[in-house]
């Protein structure tokens, strides 16, 4: 029988003694005979012939919605001519009704193509599905570990439900182009996969997407490389819709700004045009680009020989002036030096840095900067000639006059401002306004409490408020960080590396003892120090079941070394017990040293809490399968361990009142460890961003944004006089700040 196309209903067509089966009650070696399923067509293969000629063709089915089975599609295998026919009808994203579990032979197919998109709201594990969706969040593409360009894109529906969805694609152009938050994307055939409780979308077979820019009332024209898409009228009236939804929903506020609104320490999206380009070393690579804009404050120029230097050299030396020196790193310079020199480029999360020259202390200058990584999706993305921004960009551009520009010292920036429309920063701004950059993780449902009311209530109580971040404290982020003990309460500063330093030092002053070298439970060896004197190294490798482990697996023992040497050991050891020896036995140092250093995090024992027990004690640990937990190192050791935690002071201001709340939190708040912030410069930065959005330097009250808090107020007592303090608790940075 051959394939038989139904029209209208199927179901009522079918012949009456077929029973409908759900993909749970499908069974290997079950009759399936006189059953049927029902499913969309979410993948169809080529037909091809197998080796001994015969036609096959295969599709993916996926169940109807409402199905509540895990796995929800089916591959389904047609031979034969029963291929060949299937072949020709079947089309990727048609609802069908076929009776095809067992190849049975009869098909329905409905008669128009028409694809079924899924709300964020009713997505399922392990399906495959079409989305519609507003960018809420997205990374331009970048290299990935292979040679695949990743993107990672964040989307939300009306039903305000998000999803995150990583691509990947060897090629770029099939990643969707998306410039801005709030453009719109459509995805077919995305894998749904339930991690940590919540929805992520990944590319698998058949992968595409559409982008459309987000902007109500703009044409609807899709951004794709592809030829051949399917594009219906109801679609359109989607992506009004979605825009509709998204403007008044969604942040849509993508920092940007023009080179002429640049302050130092900013992080912001530039949309400009590059004019030249040139290597500086492997991991940096110069862009050299303007906007028509010019920069208030004088710019570093990157010196690279002149000969190094793509571009045209008349071009460069007219618009001088206007032109800024960008510094690329790290995974982004692959991309810039596929760059090509007159394209129109948005630069994404570009660090403005001041400096100043070493001779001339009080000169100072801007520095650009895009730093490696691709946190707060930053990178870069070339715009097409007929993007919008690049439109507007060219019209400004043509109308600078470069005699003028030349000579740009007598105009400025303001001038230059009034030139330029300036209304979508300005919409931008007041939207920000309006939402809040801090987000509750609970207690959602209570109402705000004016601060004011708060200062008059009665103490101990918790409210849900909604204020600006007047001023914080410390400035200097770093010295936020504090150490502290949960069973004293005492807060400690965190000792610097010369602290450290000085008592390794000490300790190298006297030799290892070799008599507590080699043990049950660890291996030792000793290297003598060049041109050091008599200085001697001593590492004790802890065995595990009378065997070295791997050193990422392994925790050592150092007696002798110094802090270089330390910090060298500990990018190859799992762990590091700085010791010294007695007579006896090996020992722990004081413990203003760290007890155990963890990669770059260095662990310290509160002095009034701990109880030292022997180094022996360790080897409990190693003969168990050691996986070299803190907790469980400090606990056989007897030390109490601190903990690392922010701790910062912010004064809030709502209009009707001004409190100071305290933030103690040990990493949820700006979603950044405390215990890693002081060693990584990419967290400082990235903190220094956050506090930078959070409260924008120079900014008036009326400008500031909004937090959205969660405090409590309690009593503290100072000798007699007792006093209220606030505290902000359950409450984090909005994602899409970070
Ligand atoms: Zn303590």
């Amino acid at each position: 029988m051959p394939v038989q196309v139904i029209d209208g209903a199927p179901e009522t067509l079918l012949p009456s003694h077929l029973q409908k089966v759900d993909l749970k009650y499908l069974q290997w070696g079950c009759d399936q005979a006189n059953k049927y399923f029902q499913g969309t067509v979410i993948l169809s293969y080529p037909l091809t012939k197998l080796v001994n000629g015969t036609e096959f063709f295969k599709i993916v089915l996926q169940e109807s919605e409402n199905s509540c089975s895990k796995t929800s599609t089916i591959n389904v295998l047609f031979f034969g001519r029963l291929a060949d026919d299937c072949g020709k009808v079947v089309h990727q994203g048609i609802y069908t009704k076929p009776s095809t579990v067992t190849a049975s032979e009869t098909a329905s197919m409905p008669v128009a193509p028409k694809y079924t998109y899924t709300p964020l709201n009713h997505l399922k594990d392990g399906t495959i599905v079409n989305l519609y969706g507003a960018v809420k969040f997205f990374k331009p593409p970048y290299i990935s570990k292979g040679t695949d360009y990743c993107s990672v894109v964040t989307i939300v529906d009306q039903s305000n439900v998000k999803l995150t969805c990583t691509l990947f694609n060897g090629n770029l152009d099939a990643l969707p182009k998306i410039y801005k938050i709030g453009d719109i994307v459509r995805f077919h055939r995305i894998k749904i996969r339930e991690y940590n409780k919540q929805m992520q979308g990944i590319t698998g077979i058949g992968f595409a997407s559409l982008t459309f820019d987000g902007t109500v009332g703009a044409p609807i024209v899709p951004r794709t490389s592809s030829k051949s898409y399917s594009f219906t009228e109801e679609e359109q009236k989607t992506i009004e819709e979605l825009r509709t939804w998204a403007a008044s929903n969604l942040s849509v506020c993508g920092p940007t700004a023009k080179l002429s609104d640049v302050q130092p320490m900013l992080f912001f999206d530039l949309t400009c045009q590059l004019v030249g380009k040139a290597e500086v070393d492997g991991s940096s690579f110069l862009l050299k680009v303007w906007d028509g804009t010019k920069c208030p404050h004088p710019s570093w120029k990157v010196l690279v020989e002149e000969s190094d230097l793509e571009g045209d050299k008349v071009l460069i030396h007219q618009l001088r002036n206007l032109i800024v020196d960008i510094l690329v790193y790290d995974n982004h310079v692959k991309l810039a030096k596929s760059l090509k020199v007159g394209s129109f480029l948005r630069i994404y999360s570009l660090h403005t840095k001041q400096a100043s020259a070493e001779n001339q202390p009080d000169v100072s200058y801007v520095e650009f900067h895009l730093h490696g990584g691709t946190c707060y999706g930053r990178g870069i993305r070339v715009l097409p000639e007929n993007n919008p921004d690049v439109k507007e960009l060219k019209a400004f551009m043509d109308s600078v006059n470069l005699t003028e520009s030349q000579n740009v010292e007598s105009m400025s920036s303001m001038e230059l401002d009034g030139i330029f429309s300036n209304l979508s920063y300005q919409s931008y701004s007041q939207r920000c306004q309006q939402l809040s950059v801090t987000v509750l993780t609970d207690h959602q449902h209570l109402d705000d409490t004016a601060l004011n009311t708060i200062l008059n209530s009665s103490v101990p109580q918790q409210y849900r408020i909604r204020a600006k971040l007047r001023t914080f404290k410390p400035q200097k982020l770093y010295q936020s960080v504090k150490l502290y003990c949960s069973k004293c309460n005492s807060l400690q500063e965190v000792p610097d590396g010369d602290d450290f330093d000085l008592i390794l030092r000490d300790c190298a002053a006297s030799a290892p003892n070799p008599e507590v070298h080699n043990s049950l439970w660890y291996d030792s060896e000793v290297w003598d120090t060049e041109n050091q004197g008599q200085r001697k190294i001593a590492v004790h490798f802890v065995k595990h079941d009378e065997l070295l482990q791997e050193p990422e697996d392994t925790l050592i023992m150092v007696q002798g070394g110094m802090l270089k040497e330390i910090r060298k050991l500990s990018r190859r050891f799992k762990c590091i017990i700085p010791v010294r020896s007695t007579k006896e036995d090996l020992e722990l140092l004081d413990l203003s040293a760290p007890f155990l250093l963890q990669g770059k995090i260095w662990h310290y024992g509160c002095k009034q809490c701990s109880n030292q027990k022997t180094i022996q004690s360790l080897s409990s640990l190693a003969e168990e399968e050691p996986s070299w937990e803190p907790t469980e190192i400090a606990r056989v050791l007897g030390i109490e361990p601190l903990q690392y935690v922010f701790v910062m002071k912010f004064t809030l201001d709502d209009g009707t009142g001004a409190l100071d709340a305290y933030l103690f939190d040990y990493e949820k708040f700006f979603q950044i460890p405390a215990s890693e912030v002081l060693t990584s410069s990419l967290l400082q930065e990235k903190m220094e961003m956050i506090m930078n959005i959070l409260c924008p330097p120079g900014t008036k009250l009326d400008d500031l944004p909004w937090l959205e808090c969660f405090i409590r107020s309690y009593n503290v007592k100072d000798g007699m006089e007792q006093q209220v303090c606030y505290q902000i608790f359950d409450t984090m940075v909005a994602e899409d700040v970070i």
